[in-house]
Protein backbone atom coordinates (compact mmCIF):
# COMPACT_ATOMS: atom_id res chain seq x y z
CA UNK A 1 0.00 0.00 0.00
CA UNK A 2 1.59 3.23 -1.23
CA UNK A 3 0.10 6.49 0.36
CA UNK A 4 1.12 10.08 -0.41
CA UNK A 5 0.28 12.20 2.90
CA UNK A 6 -0.51 15.98 2.01
CA UNK A 7 -0.69 18.43 4.66
CA UNK A 8 1.18 21.39 6.04
CA UNK A 9 2.67 21.22 9.11
CA UNK A 10 4.44 18.52 10.27
CA UNK A 11 5.73 19.03 14.41
CA UNK A 12 8.57 19.90 15.35
CA UNK A 13 9.61 21.37 12.14
CA UNK A 14 6.31 23.48 11.92
CA UNK A 15 2.81 23.90 14.54
CA UNK A 16 0.02 25.58 14.91
CA UNK A 17 -2.05 23.38 16.10
CA UNK A 18 -2.84 19.97 16.98
CA UNK A 19 -2.39 19.02 13.15
CA UNK A 20 1.31 19.26 13.62
CA UNK A 21 0.90 16.57 16.30
CA UNK A 22 -1.15 14.44 14.26
CA UNK A 23 1.23 14.29 11.44
CA UNK A 24 4.23 13.79 13.26
CA UNK A 25 2.70 10.70 14.12
CA UNK A 26 0.27 9.08 12.12
CA UNK A 27 2.15 8.48 8.79
CA UNK A 28 4.97 6.94 11.03
CA UNK A 29 2.29 5.15 12.68
CA UNK A 30 0.73 3.93 9.61
CA UNK A 31 4.56 2.67 7.85
CA UNK A 32 5.15 0.60 10.75
CA UNK A 33 2.25 -0.92 9.34
CA UNK A 34 3.80 -1.90 6.24
CA UNK A 35 2.43 1.13 4.26
CA UNK A 36 4.63 3.04 2.14
CA UNK A 37 4.21 6.43 3.91
CA UNK A 38 5.40 9.36 2.02
CA UNK A 39 4.55 12.96 3.01
CA UNK A 40 3.92 16.01 0.77
CA UNK A 41 4.33 19.68 1.94
CA UNK A 42 5.32 22.85 0.81
CA UNK A 43 9.13 24.21 1.24
CA UNK A 44 8.29 25.96 3.85
CA UNK A 45 11.55 27.18 5.00
CA UNK A 46 10.91 25.21 8.17
CA UNK A 47 10.64 21.67 6.33
CA UNK A 48 13.51 22.61 4.22
CA UNK A 49 15.77 23.32 7.32
CA UNK A 50 14.47 20.03 8.86
CA UNK A 51 14.74 17.39 5.74
CA UNK A 52 17.41 15.51 5.38
CA UNK A 53 18.74 14.47 1.86
CA UNK A 54 16.80 16.75 -0.32
CA UNK A 55 17.59 15.90 -3.99
CA UNK A 56 15.48 17.28 -7.01
CA UNK A 57 12.97 14.48 -8.34
CA UNK A 58 10.86 16.87 -10.53
CA UNK A 59 10.21 19.76 -12.45
CA UNK A 60 6.67 20.12 -13.49
CA UNK A 61 5.11 23.22 -15.39
CA UNK A 62 1.86 24.00 -13.48
CA UNK A 63 -0.77 26.03 -15.40
CA UNK A 64 -1.45 28.02 -12.95
CA UNK A 65 2.03 29.60 -12.79
CA UNK A 66 4.81 31.44 -15.29
CA UNK A 67 7.80 29.26 -14.21
CA UNK A 68 8.36 25.61 -13.81
CA UNK A 69 8.14 24.51 -10.06
CA UNK A 70 10.44 21.83 -8.42
CA UNK A 71 9.96 18.82 -6.21
CA UNK A 72 12.25 18.02 -4.03
CA UNK A 73 12.89 14.37 -1.98
CA UNK A 74 14.52 13.56 1.08
CA UNK A 75 12.84 12.24 4.66
CA UNK A 76 11.62 14.46 7.60
CA UNK A 77 11.94 12.71 10.78
CA UNK A 78 12.33 9.35 9.13
CA UNK A 79 9.57 9.50 6.99
CA UNK A 80 10.07 9.96 2.99
CA UNK A 81 8.94 13.54 2.10
CA UNK A 82 8.45 15.38 -0.76
CA UNK A 83 8.81 19.09 -0.45
CA UNK A 84 7.23 21.49 -3.38
CA UNK A 85 9.49 24.54 -4.49
CA UNK A 86 7.57 27.36 -6.28
CA UNK A 87 9.77 30.59 -7.23
CA UNK A 88 8.49 32.13 -3.42
CA UNK A 89 5.04 30.98 -2.95
CA UNK A 90 6.35 28.81 -0.40
CA UNK A 91 9.74 29.81 0.49
CA UNK A 92 8.62 32.58 3.27
CA UNK A 93 9.68 32.60 6.94
CA UNK A 94 6.40 32.25 9.42
CA UNK A 95 3.05 31.39 9.70
CA UNK A 96 2.05 29.37 6.73
CA UNK A 97 -1.11 30.59 6.26
CA UNK A 98 -0.92 34.40 7.56
CA UNK A 99 1.80 37.26 7.22
CA UNK A 100 3.33 38.72 10.48
CA UNK A 101 -0.20 41.63 10.65
CA UNK A 102 -2.07 38.23 11.07
CA UNK A 103 -3.31 38.65 7.55
CA UNK A 104 -3.79 35.69 5.40
CA UNK A 105 -1.58 35.78 2.34
CA UNK A 106 -3.03 37.11 -0.65
CA UNK A 107 -1.81 34.41 -2.58
CA UNK A 108 -3.05 31.68 -0.57
CA UNK A 109 -5.59 30.36 -3.05
CA UNK A 110 -2.78 29.94 -5.55
CA UNK A 111 -0.42 28.13 -3.02
CA UNK A 112 -2.49 25.46 -1.63
CA UNK A 113 -4.08 25.40 -4.69
CA UNK A 114 -0.31 24.12 -6.12
CA UNK A 115 -0.60 21.82 -3.28
CA UNK A 116 -3.34 19.73 -4.19
CA UNK A 117 -2.45 20.19 -8.30
CA UNK A 118 1.06 18.24 -7.49
CA UNK A 119 -0.24 15.56 -5.39
CA UNK A 120 -2.60 14.70 -8.31
CA UNK A 121 0.30 14.76 -10.95
CA UNK A 122 1.89 11.65 -8.67
CA UNK A 123 -0.78 9.86 -10.53
CA UNK A 124 0.58 10.65 -13.64
CA UNK A 125 3.84 9.14 -12.57
CA UNK A 126 5.50 12.33 -13.09
CA UNK A 127 7.05 12.36 -10.04
CA UNK A 128 9.80 10.01 -8.66
CA UNK A 129 8.17 7.16 -10.66
CA UNK A 130 5.99 6.69 -7.83
CA UNK A 131 2.48 6.32 -8.40
CA UNK A 132 0.55 6.06 -5.07
CA UNK A 133 -2.22 3.89 -4.11
CA UNK A 134 -4.25 6.50 -1.90
CA UNK A 135 -3.90 10.47 -1.86
CA UNK A 136 -4.45 11.09 1.99
CA UNK A 137 -5.27 14.99 1.85
CA UNK A 138 -5.91 16.87 5.24
CA UNK A 139 -7.93 20.01 6.10
CA UNK A 140 -8.58 22.89 3.50
CA UNK A 141 -4.79 23.44 2.40
CA UNK A 142 -5.39 19.66 0.85
CA UNK A 143 -9.34 20.56 -0.22
CA UNK A 144 -7.97 20.52 -3.72
CA UNK A 145 -5.97 17.55 -4.06
CA UNK A 146 -9.75 15.07 -4.22
CA UNK A 147 -10.99 17.54 -7.05
CA UNK A 148 -7.45 17.24 -8.81
CA UNK A 149 -7.63 13.57 -8.96
CA UNK A 150 -11.63 13.95 -9.85
CA UNK A 151 -10.57 15.89 -12.59
CA UNK A 152 -8.10 14.06 -13.93
CA UNK A 153 -10.08 10.89 -14.01
CA UNK A 154 -8.70 7.61 -15.54
CA UNK A 155 -6.97 4.92 -13.06
CA UNK A 156 -6.12 7.08 -10.23
CA UNK A 157 -5.61 7.07 -6.72
CA UNK A 158 -8.40 6.42 -4.01
CA UNK A 159 -8.74 9.81 -1.96
CA UNK A 160 -9.22 10.43 1.26
CA UNK A 161 -10.36 13.52 2.96
CA UNK A 162 -9.90 14.42 6.45
CA UNK A 163 -10.80 16.93 8.49
CA UNK A 164 -9.29 18.17 11.35
CA UNK A 165 -11.17 21.39 11.88
CA UNK A 166 -14.50 21.98 9.52
CA UNK A 167 -13.95 26.16 11.04
CA UNK A 168 -11.54 26.74 8.53
CA UNK A 169 -12.81 26.80 5.13
CA UNK A 170 -9.99 28.26 2.75
CA UNK A 171 -12.52 30.71 0.72
CA UNK A 172 -11.43 32.68 -1.96
CA UNK A 173 -13.06 35.25 -4.35
CA UNK A 174 -15.14 33.35 -7.47
CA UNK A 175 -12.59 34.95 -9.79
CA UNK A 176 -9.87 32.59 -8.18
CA UNK A 177 -11.03 29.91 -9.51
CA UNK A 178 -9.80 31.01 -13.39
CA UNK A 179 -6.19 30.22 -11.76
CA UNK A 180 -7.34 26.51 -10.54
CA UNK A 181 -7.04 25.12 -14.22
CA UNK A 182 -9.80 22.66 -13.00
CA UNK A 183 -13.17 22.03 -15.08
CA UNK A 184 -15.54 25.26 -15.46
CA UNK A 185 -18.15 22.89 -14.12
CA UNK A 186 -16.21 22.15 -11.06
CA UNK A 187 -17.37 25.95 -10.04
CA UNK A 188 -21.22 24.63 -9.29
CA UNK A 189 -23.07 24.06 -5.66
CA UNK A 190 -22.48 20.36 -6.71
CA UNK A 191 -18.45 21.16 -6.66
CA UNK A 192 -16.69 23.40 -4.83
CA UNK A 193 -19.04 26.77 -5.16
CA UNK A 194 -20.12 27.69 -1.76
CA UNK A 195 -22.16 30.83 -2.14
CA UNK A 196 -20.52 31.88 -4.83
CA UNK A 197 -17.15 31.48 -3.42
CA UNK A 198 -14.31 28.58 -3.92
CA UNK A 199 -13.94 27.00 -0.78
CA UNK A 200 -11.41 24.45 -0.51
CA UNK A 201 -12.83 22.65 2.32
CA UNK A 202 -15.99 21.69 0.16
CA UNK A 203 -13.62 20.88 -2.55
CA UNK A 204 -12.48 18.20 -0.02
CA UNK A 205 -15.78 17.14 1.35
CA UNK A 206 -17.69 16.67 -1.93
CA UNK A 207 -14.93 15.25 -4.51
CA UNK A 208 -12.75 12.96 -1.87
CA UNK A 209 -13.37 9.17 -2.33
CA UNK A 210 -14.04 9.02 1.66
CA UNK A 211 -14.18 11.16 4.30
CA UNK A 212 -12.65 10.85 7.68
CA UNK A 213 -12.91 13.25 10.94
CA UNK A 214 -11.27 13.13 13.91
CA UNK A 215 -13.40 11.57 16.92
CA UNK A 216 -16.66 9.70 16.22
CA UNK A 217 -18.64 12.44 17.67
CA UNK A 218 -17.70 14.67 15.78
CA UNK A 219 -18.21 12.93 13.02
CA UNK A 220 -22.05 12.61 14.01
CA UNK A 221 -22.10 16.14 15.11
CA UNK A 222 -20.69 18.00 12.08
CA UNK A 223 -24.17 16.47 10.10
CA UNK A 224 -26.19 18.90 12.06
CA UNK A 225 -26.28 22.44 11.18
CA UNK A 226 -25.08 23.48 14.84
CA UNK A 227 -21.44 21.93 14.29
CA UNK A 228 -21.44 22.19 10.02
CA UNK A 229 -19.91 25.18 9.14
CA UNK A 230 -23.09 25.31 6.42
CA UNK A 231 -21.36 21.78 5.46
CA UNK A 232 -23.85 19.73 7.05
CA UNK A 233 -26.00 19.33 4.03
CA UNK A 234 -22.98 18.17 1.81
CA UNK A 235 -21.87 15.62 4.60
CA UNK A 236 -25.50 14.17 5.29
CA UNK A 237 -25.78 13.44 1.53
CA UNK A 238 -22.26 11.90 1.91
CA UNK A 239 -22.48 9.79 5.16
CA UNK A 240 -22.39 6.87 4.42
CA UNK A 241 -18.08 7.66 3.06
CA UNK A 242 -17.74 9.70 5.79
CA UNK A 243 -16.46 8.11 9.67
CA UNK A 244 -14.41 9.04 12.75
CA UNK A 245 -11.17 7.92 13.48
CA UNK A 246 -9.85 9.14 16.95
CA UNK A 247 -6.64 10.73 17.32
CA UNK A 248 -3.67 9.09 18.80
CA UNK A 249 -1.02 10.68 21.75
CA UNK A 250 2.64 10.27 20.47
CA UNK A 251 4.09 8.06 23.85
CA UNK A 252 7.61 8.57 22.96
CA UNK A 253 6.60 12.31 23.32
CA UNK A 254 4.07 13.05 25.66
CA UNK A 255 5.09 10.25 28.51
CA UNK A 256 5.72 11.67 32.36
CA UNK A 257 8.05 8.81 32.33
CA UNK A 258 10.93 10.64 30.41
CA UNK A 259 9.69 14.05 29.51
CA UNK A 260 12.92 15.64 29.04
CA UNK A 261 11.11 19.29 30.08
CA UNK A 262 9.66 18.13 33.08
CA UNK A 263 11.10 19.03 37.18
CA UNK A 264 10.91 15.11 37.75
CA UNK A 265 9.88 11.63 36.47
CA UNK A 266 6.48 9.76 37.42
CA UNK A 267 4.12 6.85 36.52
CA UNK A 268 0.54 5.42 37.84
CA UNK A 269 2.45 3.72 40.79
CA UNK A 270 4.72 6.67 42.09
CA UNK A 271 3.22 10.19 41.93
CA UNK A 272 6.19 11.89 44.05
CA UNK A 273 7.68 13.16 40.57
CA UNK A 274 4.00 14.67 39.95
CA UNK A 275 4.25 16.44 43.36
CA UNK A 276 7.35 17.69 42.61
CA UNK A 277 5.94 19.02 39.56
CA UNK A 278 2.85 20.43 40.89
CA UNK A 279 4.96 22.55 43.12
CA UNK A 280 7.60 23.82 40.84
CA UNK A 281 5.05 24.87 38.34
CA UNK A 282 3.15 26.98 41.46
CA UNK A 283 6.78 28.30 41.69
CA UNK A 284 7.44 29.14 38.20
CA UNK A 285 4.29 30.76 38.09
CA UNK A 286 4.73 33.08 41.42
CA UNK A 287 1.67 31.34 42.36
CA UNK A 288 1.30 31.39 46.47
CA UNK A 289 1.63 27.79 48.22
CA UNK A 290 -1.60 26.13 48.27
CA UNK A 291 -3.52 23.00 49.64
CA UNK A 292 -6.14 24.18 46.92
CA UNK A 293 -5.91 22.26 43.29
CA UNK A 294 -4.14 23.66 40.49
CA UNK A 295 -6.01 24.29 37.28
CA UNK A 296 -3.92 24.04 33.79
CA UNK A 297 -4.90 25.30 30.35
CA UNK A 298 -2.83 24.87 27.31
CA UNK A 299 -4.50 26.14 24.16
CA UNK A 300 -5.17 28.57 21.06
CA UNK A 301 -7.10 31.66 22.51
CA UNK A 302 -9.83 31.41 20.18
CA UNK A 303 -14.06 31.56 20.53
CA UNK A 304 -13.85 27.82 19.97
CA UNK A 305 -11.81 27.12 22.92
CA UNK A 306 -14.75 28.55 25.27
CA UNK A 307 -12.25 29.80 27.23
CA UNK A 308 -14.33 33.02 28.05
CA UNK A 309 -16.07 30.88 29.99
CA UNK A 310 -13.85 30.34 32.50
CA UNK A 311 -12.93 33.93 32.76
CA UNK A 312 -16.55 34.21 34.05
CA UNK A 313 -16.63 31.56 36.03
CA UNK A 314 -12.98 32.37 37.75
CA UNK A 315 -13.95 34.21 40.55
CA UNK A 316 -15.53 31.27 41.70
CA UNK A 317 -12.60 29.27 41.48
CA UNK A 318 -10.38 31.63 43.06
CA UNK A 319 -12.81 32.14 45.96
CA UNK A 320 -13.22 28.25 46.66
CA UNK A 321 -9.26 27.98 46.58
CA UNK A 322 -8.29 27.17 43.28
CA UNK A 323 -5.49 28.20 41.03
CA UNK A 324 -4.94 28.91 37.50
CA UNK A 325 -2.00 28.59 34.96
CA UNK A 326 -2.93 29.80 31.38
CA UNK A 327 -0.98 29.00 28.14
CA UNK A 328 -1.91 30.23 25.26
CA UNK A 329 -2.18 33.20 22.79
CA UNK A 330 -5.02 34.08 19.66
CA UNK A 331 -7.58 36.93 19.82
CA UNK A 332 -5.97 39.91 20.61
CA UNK A 333 -9.15 40.76 23.05
CA UNK A 334 -9.01 37.61 24.51
CA UNK A 335 -5.39 38.03 25.45
CA UNK A 336 -6.14 40.61 26.89
CA UNK A 337 -8.98 39.76 29.03
CA UNK A 338 -6.43 36.93 30.32
CA UNK A 339 -3.78 39.51 30.90
CA UNK A 340 -6.34 41.48 32.65
CA UNK A 341 -7.68 38.68 34.88
CA UNK A 342 -4.36 37.73 35.82
CA UNK A 343 -3.48 41.00 37.36
CA UNK A 344 -6.66 41.06 39.05
CA UNK A 345 -5.39 37.71 40.94
CA UNK A 346 -1.93 37.99 41.97
CA UNK A 347 -0.85 35.11 43.04
CA UNK A 348 -3.61 33.03 41.75
CA UNK A 349 -3.69 33.42 38.59
CA UNK A 350 -0.58 33.25 36.02
CA UNK A 351 -1.07 34.03 32.69
CA UNK A 352 1.97 33.72 29.83
CA UNK A 353 0.72 34.43 26.26
CA UNK A 354 2.71 32.73 23.65
CA UNK A 355 3.80 29.71 22.45
CA UNK A 356 5.89 27.86 24.23
CA UNK A 357 6.33 23.71 23.97
CA UNK A 358 8.34 23.27 26.83
CA UNK A 359 6.10 25.01 29.64
CA UNK A 360 3.32 23.38 28.00
CA UNK A 361 5.29 19.62 29.14
CA UNK A 362 5.58 21.79 32.63
CA UNK A 363 1.89 22.47 32.61
CA UNK A 364 0.27 19.12 31.82
CA UNK A 365 2.89 17.63 34.36
CA UNK A 366 2.66 20.06 37.32
CA UNK A 367 -1.42 20.35 36.69
CA UNK A 368 -4.13 18.80 38.92
CA UNK A 369 -6.98 19.57 36.04
CA UNK A 370 -6.64 20.65 32.96
CA UNK A 371 -9.34 22.39 31.40
CA UNK A 372 -10.88 22.22 28.38
CA UNK A 373 -14.43 23.71 27.61
CA UNK A 374 -14.27 23.84 23.90
CA UNK A 375 -17.32 24.94 21.95
CA UNK A 376 -16.82 22.49 19.66
CA UNK A 377 -13.31 20.20 19.49
CA UNK A 378 -13.03 17.82 16.70
CA UNK A 379 -10.54 15.49 18.97
CA UNK A 380 -8.29 17.51 21.14
CA UNK A 381 -5.11 16.55 22.03
CA UNK A 382 -4.23 18.11 25.23
CA UNK A 383 -6.98 16.40 26.99
CA UNK A 384 -5.30 13.44 25.57
CA UNK A 385 -1.91 14.40 27.10
CA UNK A 386 -3.10 15.47 30.48
CA UNK A 387 -4.81 11.81 31.09
CA UNK A 388 -1.54 10.65 30.56
CA UNK A 389 -0.12 12.70 32.95
CA UNK A 390 -2.71 12.48 35.43
CA UNK A 391 -4.10 15.85 35.57
CA UNK A 392 -7.76 14.97 35.21
CA UNK A 393 -9.78 16.49 31.99
CA UNK A 394 -12.55 18.95 32.96
CA UNK A 395 -14.61 19.12 29.43
CA UNK A 396 -17.47 19.97 27.61
CA UNK A 397 -18.92 17.05 26.34
CA UNK A 398 -18.33 17.41 22.35
CA UNK A 399 -16.65 16.11 19.78
CA UNK A 400 -13.36 14.25 20.97
CA UNK A 401 -13.60 15.18 23.89
CA UNK A 402 -17.09 13.38 24.69
CA UNK A 403 -15.00 10.16 23.41
CA UNK A 404 -11.85 10.45 25.47
CA UNK A 405 -13.27 11.72 28.91
CA UNK A 406 -15.32 9.63 31.47
CA UNK A 407 -17.14 11.54 33.81
CA UNK A 408 -16.80 11.12 37.67
CA UNK A 409 -20.42 10.48 37.84
CA UNK A 410 -21.35 8.22 41.46
CA UNK A 411 -21.78 5.11 38.63
CA UNK A 412 -18.29 5.69 36.96
CA UNK A 413 -16.64 6.47 40.47
CA UNK A 414 -18.04 3.11 41.35
CA UNK A 415 -16.74 1.19 38.51
CA UNK A 416 -13.09 2.81 38.70
CA UNK A 417 -13.80 4.07 35.43
CA UNK A 418 -13.78 7.64 35.75
CA UNK A 419 -11.24 9.73 34.37
CA UNK A 420 -12.03 13.44 34.62
CA UNK A 421 -15.11 16.28 34.60
CA UNK A 422 -17.33 16.22 31.99
CA UNK A 423 -20.32 19.19 31.43
CA UNK A 424 -22.92 19.70 28.62
CA UNK A 425 -24.06 23.15 28.17
CA UNK A 426 -21.85 26.18 26.74
CA UNK A 427 -22.35 28.24 29.77
CA UNK A 428 -20.53 29.05 32.87
CA UNK A 429 -23.27 28.43 35.00
CA UNK A 430 -22.52 24.61 34.09
CA UNK A 431 -18.98 24.97 33.91
CA UNK A 432 -19.24 26.24 37.23
CA UNK A 433 -21.28 23.80 38.30
CA UNK A 434 -18.43 20.95 36.76
CA UNK A 435 -15.82 23.06 38.89
CA UNK A 436 -17.71 22.74 42.13
CA UNK A 437 -17.79 18.62 41.42
CA UNK A 438 -14.20 18.93 41.15
CA UNK A 439 -13.75 20.47 44.35
CA UNK A 440 -16.09 17.81 46.29
CA UNK A 441 -13.91 15.44 45.10
CA UNK A 442 -10.60 17.19 45.69
CA UNK A 443 -12.01 16.78 49.38
CA UNK A 444 -11.93 13.04 48.51
CA UNK A 445 -7.93 12.23 48.35
CA UNK A 446 -8.48 8.41 47.84
CA UNK A 447 -11.14 9.18 45.40
CA UNK A 448 -9.38 11.66 43.63
CA UNK A 449 -6.35 8.96 43.30
CA UNK A 450 -8.83 6.49 41.57
CA UNK A 451 -9.29 9.51 39.15
CA UNK A 452 -5.71 9.59 38.46
CA UNK A 453 -5.19 5.96 38.34
CA UNK A 454 -7.91 5.47 35.61
CA UNK A 455 -7.05 8.33 33.90
CA UNK A 456 -3.36 7.53 33.73
CA UNK A 457 -3.84 3.64 32.29
CA UNK A 458 -5.92 5.07 29.33
CA UNK A 459 -4.43 3.87 26.49
CA UNK A 460 -4.30 6.53 23.37
CA UNK A 461 -2.32 5.58 21.45
CA UNK A 462 -1.61 5.61 18.02
CA UNK A 463 -1.89 2.16 17.05
CA UNK A 464 -5.30 1.58 16.75
CA UNK A 465 -6.05 4.59 14.80
CA UNK A 466 -3.12 3.57 12.22
CA UNK A 467 -4.98 -0.01 11.98
CA UNK A 468 -8.42 1.74 11.26
CA UNK A 469 -6.77 4.41 8.39
CA UNK A 470 -5.21 1.65 7.00
CA UNK A 471 -8.59 -0.47 7.07
CA UNK A 472 -10.04 2.38 4.63
CA UNK A 473 -6.90 2.73 2.61
CA UNK A 474 -7.99 -1.40 2.05
CA UNK A 475 -11.60 -0.97 1.58
CA UNK A 476 -10.46 1.82 -1.52
CA UNK A 477 -8.04 -0.67 -2.91
CA UNK A 478 -8.16 -4.19 -2.30
CA UNK A 479 -5.30 -5.22 -3.93
CA UNK A 480 -2.90 -3.01 -2.76
P1 LIG B 1 -6.11 22.78 18.13
O1 LIG B 1 -5.47 21.96 17.06
O2 LIG B 1 -7.54 23.13 17.87
O3 LIG B 1 -5.31 23.97 18.52
P2 LIG B 1 -5.57 20.47 19.85
O4 LIG B 1 -5.93 20.21 21.28
O5 LIG B 1 -5.92 19.43 18.85
O6 LIG B 1 -6.19 21.89 19.46
O7 LIG B 1 -4.00 20.68 19.73
C1 LIG B 1 -3.35 21.76 20.29
C2 LIG B 1 -1.86 21.48 20.31
O8 LIG B 1 -1.16 22.72 20.38
C3 LIG B 1 -1.42 20.71 21.53
O9 LIG B 1 -0.23 19.99 21.21
C4 LIG B 1 -1.10 21.82 22.54
O10 LIG B 1 -0.20 21.39 23.54
C5 LIG B 1 -0.48 22.82 21.62
N1 LIG B 1 -0.58 24.23 22.06
C6 LIG B 1 -1.67 25.04 21.97
N2 LIG B 1 -1.37 26.27 22.41
C7 LIG B 1 -0.07 26.24 22.79
C8 LIG B 1 0.84 27.20 23.33
N3 LIG B 1 0.45 28.45 23.56
N4 LIG B 1 2.10 26.82 23.61
C9 LIG B 1 2.50 25.55 23.38
N5 LIG B 1 1.70 24.59 22.86
C10 LIG B 1 0.42 24.93 22.56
Amino acid sequence: MRTLYVSTEVFPALKTGGLADVNAALPSALAALGVDMRLLLPAFPAFSKAATGLQPVAQLAAPMLAAPLRVLRGALEGVPVYLIEAGGLFERDGNPYVDAAGRDWPDNALRFALLGWVAARFADGAIDAWRPDIVHAHDWHAGLAPAYLAARGGDRPGSVFTVHNLGFHGEFAAETFSQLALPPHFFAMHGLEFYGKVNFMKAGLHYADRITTVSPTYAREILQPEFGFGMDGLLRSRAAVLSGILNGVDGAYWNPQTDPHIAAHFNGADLAGKHACNAALRRECGLTASAGPLFGVVSRLTAQKGLDLLLDTLPGLVAAGGQLVVLGSGDAALEQRWQACAASHPGAVSVRIGYDEAFAHRIMAGSDVVLVPSRFEPCGLTQLYALAYGSLPLVRRVGGLADTVTDATAAARASASATGFVFDEASATALGDALKRVFMLWREPKDWARLIAAAMREDFGWAASARRYLALYRELRPQA
